[in-house]
């Protein structure tokens, strides 16, 4: 086994697979994008077109359900006006005949499918008003009896401008290069990779690109469409193991750097233990555990980088107010960083109740500020004076320079960019120290994802509300029922309650969505004169925003018209109502957002989901599941099987990045066998795995650093 090991390792040196050959590249393939001919063979087909088998014409005419090939001379061309401008070429073999149909076709197409050619065609056939055809068939001209080809017709995403045949030609060329080749060999031991997988035959990584860019004909073609084939599963086992080796890596260099190292034993005339005297409530059990992971990690000597999941209003602001604190207590700064201004306002209004009292020191940044404010601001931070920075975006700008900084918290973070999160670590001044970092989310990641996707964190859940919480009682509307809706809601209004309507959500146009705000406000003024009611939307100035919110607080506003803007964070707990308009046009996500705005006072709450005349199956299982569960994880698990993890945490986060080929939901059981690989290479055979990263994520090591 050694002996074997070596061996292949010796193999695998001389290949110099750190030294990139690179034949030169096409035109077509420059213009794909593509630097280096080993990427282009990592350009995998979409599908595959089967034009191994060909079908007697008489024979292919009962074929309905699937393409057929098959071959005849063209006894007649027409070129037809009616109804509109086609080309109709006639195809006669033994007795059978077929018509092939183009609606859009060049001049040399017409001299090409000329009377008394033999052509091989292929496409759909079906049943029209002069007999059977085909319409807009792929057409061959045989000169002679051409021979079938043995392998299936690779497919492959492509541009205006570069034709399939330039891309094939190319990738078969690149397979036969002996260059190429060498550098493929193997950076995984076949011994290990067999005793890791020892039921999926694996063949080598260049066995399985052949096998992909041309199967042949006698291959299990149903399961390289569903990507079980063991090439796929090479290719997939091989990425994934990259993309996890990279995230392990990234933790241990994390762990590698200093930073500020505070002691969990709180001072006893600290802050830390001021607030926790006063603290407006008893923290349930799953705030307390998560409070307890987030000290230790905080007295490590490491920067921490710890993602804090837990579902609307499960209550993770106080947890980053109590961190702030301890941090601060130990002499550090502190910031928290939130997506929007309204939510930044809000935490803001809310922990300067909490914190003044204390003496401490809270500074606010948003972009909206004034010139002057924003410079106060800046010699604030600068100066150490600010123990708290709370803002948006504004604080990740160059003009912000901390003297001291500690610690972040990034609210709602897969609302940010991986970019805009290492900013924010970086206004740490001190250049031997590395920042704490908290990230906050609601937005819940099912375990399988989380598992993969952030192998590089530390995770804490809070899986438990606060207590006293009522359900929410969710129900379907058709929107023809609205003023009926209208009707039961103003007895509610009328006993003090207070709503959200929130507007259809249309993505194509902000403006639209700002029209269809304004008219349900002044159809909702119509409909129940007298009652006082607010429009919230995004082109309204910060200001104003805040001003509508200030006046929803304080009960001066009964309804509150909304777009997505209050989709986020915005806590409000005496509204108690919501109504939802057009709720099929809005994903899980956001309806679980959306809905979590309500059900945090201790007045039973009700959403009521409008929904339009045409609502499709998707939709409506959508809407079902939305009223039959509030639990967020479930949702997101919901969420997963209909849109796949690449939609729902899209290209922002770090691990998603770094897979193309593999996916998640589909390969679910490689994870746990290519972590434990992952482990054994890393400590086993440096050097491979080395070459392996190199080849994986030439083009895209930053990404795992966030
Ligand atoms: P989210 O996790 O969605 O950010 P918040 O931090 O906004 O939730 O908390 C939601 C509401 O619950 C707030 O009004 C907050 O003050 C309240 N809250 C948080 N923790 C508790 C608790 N342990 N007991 C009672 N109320 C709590
Ligand atoms: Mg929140």
């Amino acid at each position: 086994m050694v002996v074997k090991v070596r061996k292949f390792h010796d193999v695998l040196l001389r290949s110099k697979i750190l030294t990139m050959v690179s034949p030169h590249l096409p035109a077509p393939l420059l213009k794909l994008g593509f630097k280096e001919a080993l990427e282009v063979l990592f350009h995998l087909p979409i599908r595959y077109e089967d034009e191994t088998h060909l079908y007697p014409l008489e024979e292919a005419l009962h074929i309905h359900d699937r393409e057929v090939q098959t071959q005849g001379w063209i006894i007649k061309q027409d070129l037809v006006y009616r109804p509109r401008r086609q080309l109709i070429v006639t195809v006669k073999a033994g007795d059978s005949l077929v018509a092939l149909r183009w609606f859009n076709f060049y001049p040399s197409q017409m001299k090409q499918m000329a009377v008394g050619r033999h052509i091989r065609f292929r496409g759909l056939i079906r049943t029209g008003f002069m007999g059977p055809e085909i319409v807009h068939p792929v057409v061959k001209v045989l000169d002679e009896d051409a021979p079938l080809p043995n392998t299936l017709t690779p497919v492959y995403s492509t541009i205006a401008g570069v034709s399939q045949l330039s891309i094939r030609k190319a990738i078969l060329q690149f397979l036969k290069s002996p260059d190429l080749q060498k550098e493929l060999a193997d950076t995984l031991p076949p011994s290990l990779i067999q005793s890791y997988f020892p039921h999926l035959e694996l063949p080598s990584l260049l066995a399985a690109l052949n096998v992909l860019h041309q199967p042949a004909a006698d291959d299990d073609l149903e399961a390289i469409a569903n990507k079980t084939h063991p090439a796929w599963r090479r290719v997939q086992i091989e990425e994934l193991l990259a993309q996890q080796v990279s995230l392990i890596r990234a933790k241990k260099d994390r762990q590698a750097r200093l930073a500020p190292k505070i002691p969990v034993k709180t001072l006893a005339n600290g802050l830390l233990s001021q607030f926790e005297k006063t603290l407006p409530f008893v923290l349930t059990g799953a705030q307390q555990r998560v409070w307890q992971e987030i000290q230790e990690d905080l007295s490590l000597g490491y920067p921490m980088n710890r993602l804090l999941q837990g579902d609307v209003g499960s209550g993770k602001t106080i947890i980053a107010a109590l961190a702030c604190l301890h941090v601060i207590d130990a002499g550090w700064q502190t910031a928290i960083m939130a997506p929007t201004e309204i939510l930044a306002e809000q935490h803001y209004r809310k922990l300067s109740v909490w914190l003044n009292p204390l003496g401490v020191k809270i500074v606010w940044l948003t972009g909206s500020l004034k010139a002057s404010e924003k410079n106060k601001a800046y010699e604030e931070i600068a100066s150490g004076q600010a123990q708290l920075v709370i803002g948006t975006h504004a604080l990740i700008q160059d003009a912000v320079q901390f003297k001291k900084l500690g610690f972040v918290v990034v609210d709602e973070q897969h609302r940010f960019g991986v970019k805009q999160r290492l900013t924010l670590q970086e206004k740490l001044t001190d250049e031997l120290l590395s920042c704490h970092q908290l990230m906050m989310s609601a937005t819940p990641i099912p375990r399988t994802l989380a598992m993969t996707f952030y192998a590089d964190l530390e995770m804490s859940v809070i899986d438990e509300l606060p207590p006293g919480r009522q359900a929410i009682v969710t129900k379907l509307m058709k929107e023809d029922r609205r003023d009926e809706l209208v009707a039961s809601m103003l007895k509610e209004l009328k006993e003090g309650r207070q709503a959200y309507w929130v507007c259809p959500l249309i993505e194509e146009s902000e403006a639209m969505q700002l029209q269809t705000a304004t008219a349900t406000y002044e159809y909702l003024q119509q409909a129940a004169p007298g009652l006082q009611i607010g429009l919230i939307h995004g082109r309204l100035k910060p200001s104003e925003k805040q001003d509508v919110m200030d006046r929803f607080v304080r009960g001066e506003i009964q309804v509150l018209v909304a777009t997505t803007v209050i989709e986020v964070g915005v806590d409000v707990p005496k509204a108690s109502l919501m109504v939802i308009e057009n709720a099929e046009r809005f994903g899980y996500a956001q309806l679980h957002q959306l809905r979590g705005r309500i059900g945090r006072g201790s007045d039973a709450s009700i959403c009521i989901l409008l929904y339009g005349q045409q609502i499709g199956e998707a939709a409506k299982t959508r809407l079902q599941t939305i009223r039959e569960t509030q639990d967020g994880f479930l949702i997101a698990e919901k969420d997963l099987e209909l849109r796949g993890p690449g939609e729902i945490l899209g290209s922002r986060q770090s691990g998603d990045a770094l897979l193309r080929f593999v996916d998640l939901q589909r390969e679910q059981g490689l994870i746990a066998q290519v972590q434990k690989l992952a482990w054994v290479m890393m400590d086993q055979y440096p050097e491979h795995i080395q070459a392996h990263l190199v080849r994986w994520l030439r083009h895209r090591v930053d990404f795992v650093k966030a």
